[in-house]
């Protein structure tokens, strides 16, 4: 928090953007990179992604994270419309595709584009394991994380220095494959902060619960996680007892959130 205010405290000063609030937490954030910057290089490296790799097409597990997928965008949609955010997701173009491949892993690139990987289902279990997954997954997405950490990298290297348009389209895709490097080089993007976990945790788990999924299977599915050998995703999302005791917490909140929304049952 320290670190970012001071942060967006030089951007000001060097007058080169603005910072921009964070709708589920009211917290400012650093925002070098918009939205409209971002999300072409984010969508062009989704469509190669899907061309180098096998998406599964017409199953039933594809259709499934479709389903949930769109349920989740949903009730994003629906907190921020509530929270006086109208328009927050305007530039989204989301896509759901479920990837054959081992990998226990799973991932949402900026703008709403999201992908499972086959190998993760076993783990996930069930719809509401699933759910728990992209709640968090979108939830990163949604709270502009990776897009923090690159305003703070384009700082620290100094190419923020001289104002935005000294940023060369290379450099540009060099710094999201850095931050997002998932298109071609799977497994090389950087994990999150801690911060930045338990944020998407409280974020992720009441889009689950507005989705209309348990939000108990949230805590389930990473302590699954952590018991099924080696899973990727722990590469990027680390996680540990104390999250996953937070995570217990935080359904309840998270259950009293989807009422106001008359939502009071729940798919497991
Ligand atoms: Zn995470």
């Amino acid at each position: 928090m320290k670190i970012t205010l001071r942060v967006c405290f030089f951007a000001g000063v060097l007058a080169l953007s603005s910072c921009a609030t964070n709708p589920f937490t009211g917290k400012q954030t650093m925002a070098l990179v918009s939205n409209d910057q971002l999300f072409p290089t984010s969508f062009q490296q989704y469509d190669e992604f899907l061309k180098s790799n096998k998406v599964v097409e017409g199953t039933t597990d594809a259709a499934r994270i479709k389903r949930i997928g769109q349920r989740i965008a949903k009730a994003a949609e629906t907190y921020l419309n509530a929270n006086g955010y109208v328009g927050y997701l305007k530039g989204y173009k989301w896509e759901y595709h479920l990837i054959e491949d081992d990998q226990k892993n799973a991932w949402c690139m900026p703008g709403g584009k999201i992908v499972f990987y086959t190998g993760i289902l076993p783990v996930a279990q069930s719809d509401a394991g699933i759910a728990a997954i992209m709640g968090h997954e979108v939830a990163h997405a949604l709270a502009n994380h990776g897009q923090q950490r690159m305003s703070a990298a384009y700082i620290q290297q100094g190419i923020a220095i001289a104002g935005n348009v000294a940023i060369t389209d290379e450099q540009s895709r060099d710094m999201f494959n850095q931050y997002y490097g998932i298109g071609s080089n799977v497994g090389a993007m950087l994990p999150f902060s801690r911060s930045h976990e338990s944020e998407a945790d409280r974020i992720g788990i009441v889009l689950m619960a507005l989705a209309g999924y348990n939000p108990e299977a949230a805590p389930a599915l990473w302590t699954r996680m952590e018991s099924s050998g080696t899973p990727e995703i722990l590469s990027t999302h680390p996680a540990n007892a104390s999250r996953i005791s937070s995570l217990t917490s935080l359904v309840p909140s998270a259950k009293a959130e989807a009422k106001k929304f008359g939502i009071t049952s729940f798919t497991e």
